[in-house]
């Protein structure tokens, strides 16, 4: 019996196609992220042009953690989401094969070290099946490793569109490089990520001292005030002046939303972007070269109403948008 058996009679055609398999009440079944099929067999990833995939891992984090809930959580409230935006009218699962790929299996929860390996060669057998990633944190470490498989297979150090209330360009703490505020140092060092083409939007709150890395590697920070200075199309505009012109990663990190929006978070800083403004500074990101990108620091302890997972979601929903209009657009 197939899924499309078990549609009641009387329904109309048009709704039943455009939904397909997902023709039932959004609360029932199994949750995986948008609703999209489980495909955890690596033999069939080949198949797959988008795939979601879950870091359950928060090792990294500097304060408070529970990072490693988010995937689960996301998943959750990702059953919220549609099969179109409605701003830009695309409509992801028409243009690209997409599916829940579950979560890296992390081995070395104990290692910082080993977990971090641990996630790269997962990113590695996802980059040799030509998959496109979105990621759902974890803490924003993991984004270093995935960084590092996906500049391995593009053969060049990607730009970056970074979503955040810090630059995560710290030095070591407590004597180690992996940890949350640090990945993005490490990834221009490793020859991962390209400064020149990096762009930190949001940043803000008295960690500043910790970012001189960003300014003397040459990357582009804008900082809340900037950000509202500039108005949301400066910022677009400055963003695709940045990271154009090759590959380019977007990562959001939760926290650059303002509390009230992402009140479950490690590091929450006041004073940030809201909701809208974020889906509008990830739209205007259409056209650019976006081959993966990840939503991190969602902490379901910290996020008992929820609100915080349906926000990463819904980021993710946009950024699903952008890299299947990408992929649409280079297949001509
Ligand atoms: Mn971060
Ligand atoms: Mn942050």
């Amino acid at each position: 019996m197939t899924d499309s058996d078990n549609v009641p009679s009387g329904v109309p055609d048009e709704r039943r196609q455009a939904w397909g398999e997902n023709y039932r009440p959004r609360y029932s079944g199994v949750a995986t992220f948008m609703r999209q099929p489980l495909c955890e067999k690596e033999t069939a990833w080949s198949e797959i042009d988008i795939g979601l995939i879950g870091v359950p891992f928060d090792g990294g984090v500097t304060n408070r953690p529970g990072a490693r809930h988010g995937p689960r959580q996301l998943r959750e409230q990702s059953t919220l989401m549609g099969m179109v935006n409605h701003q830009s009218g695309v409509r992801p699962y028409d243009l690209a094969k997409v599916a829940d790929l579950g979560d890296v299996p992390i081995e070395g929860v104990y290692q910082l070290d080993n977990a971090i390996a641990d996630i790269e060669s997962h990113y590695d057998r996802v980059m040799a099946a030509a998959v496109m990633p979105i990621s759902a944190g974890g803490d924003h470490s993991i984004t270093l490793p995935i960084l590092k498989a996906l500049a391995r297979k593009h053969g060049c150090p990607l730009g970056l569109v970074h979503f955040d209330a810090h630059c995560d360009t710290g030095p070591e703490l407590f004597g180690h490089k992996h940890h949350h505020g640090g990945p993005f140092r490490v990834a221009v060092e490793e020859k991962a990520l390209d400064p020149q083409r990096t762009i930190q939007i949001g940043i803000r709150g008295p960690a500043e001292p910790l970012w001189g890395f960003s300014y003397e590697s040459g990357m582009t920070v804008v900082h809340i005030e900037e950000l509202y200075a500039m108005g949301i199309s400066g910022v677009i505009k400055k963003a695709r002046e940045v990271a154009g012109g090759g590959p380019v990663y977007v990562s959001f990190d939760v926290d650059g939303l303002d509390p009230v929006f992402a009140p479950g978070t490690g590091t929450p800083e006041v004073g940030g972007f809201n909701t809208y403004e974020a889906q509008q500074m990830l739209r205007g990101l259409a056209g650019l070269d976006i081959v993966a990108g990840d939503v991190v620091e969602v902490s379901p302890p910290f996020d008992p109403m929820g609100t915080t997972a349906l926000n990463g979601a819904q980021m993710m929903f946009e950024i699903l948008c952008l890299i299947a209009q990408n992929l649409d657009r280079k297949r001509g």
